[in-house]
């Protein structure tokens, strides 16, 4: 994977539930040169998710044929069902745009490998288990059951924080998305004035 130095990737990680695609999402439409990176999942979509937005949707059967072909940078089994990052989508981004992965912990390991990248890495964690347990029932996507996996989730989830450059606790929303806000535009100019030395 190769791609312009002033770009940065920047992976935004957390248990169900903690704000990470409404933060994503703000990101995106504040700085114009930020791409959310759209997964393939083998998850069906929920009342308002649009393929080719939210995700692109497909079978287990074309899922696994792309595993076989080589054409994930990543992909991890979650809930059942399988997430992952083509190389595809990626490289077309990344040529123009920084891009931001709204990925789990074990996509973030395998992307970690490739030691050529501009990776942030930050972790974002809710405030604690109850006020996750309230926001995965308000956002109502989800049934009781899928629910209560994901909240069941969250301890195997939380032990991966150190795996990241940075921890933030979604106390409010606001907060939490200005503090991203700070840790990106500190990237981005460093990457800026040090590709400036070079020239
Ligand atoms: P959801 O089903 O709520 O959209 O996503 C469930 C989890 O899958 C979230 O933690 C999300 O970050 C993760 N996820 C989404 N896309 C990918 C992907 O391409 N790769 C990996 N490893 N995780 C993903």
């Amino acid at each position: 994977m190769n791609h312009d130095e002033k770009n940065i990737m920047v992976i935004l990680s957390s248990p169900s539930g903690a704000g990470k695609t409404t933060i994503t999402k703000k990101i995106q439409q504040k700085y114009q040169s930020f791409k959310i990176s759209v997964s393939h999942t083998t998850r069906k979509p929920r009342p308002n998710e649009v393929d080719g937005v939210d995700y692109y949707f497909v079978s287990q059967e074309k899922f696994k044929k792309l595993i076989k072909e080589d054409k994930f940078y990543e992909y991890a089994k979650i809930f059942d069902n399988y997430y992952g990052t083509s190389k595809k989508s990626v490289d077309s981004t990344i040529k123009n745009n920084d891009i931001i992965f709204d990925i789990d912990w074990q996509g973030t390991k395998q992307l970690s490998k490739f030691k050529n990248l501009k990776l942030i890495k930050i972790y974002i964690v809710p405030p604690n288990k109850e006020e996750l347990k309230k926001r995965l029932i308000k956002r109502n996507q989800d049934s009781p059951t899928e629910v209560e996996r994901r909240f069941k989730a969250y301890d195997q989830d939380i032990k991966h924080w150190k795996d990241y450059d940075y921890v933030i606790i979604n106390e409010n929303l606001e907060n939490c998305y200005k503090q991203i806000e700070k840790i990106i535009l500190k990237n981005k100019n460093t990457e800026i004035i040090s590709s400036q030395k070079v020239l």
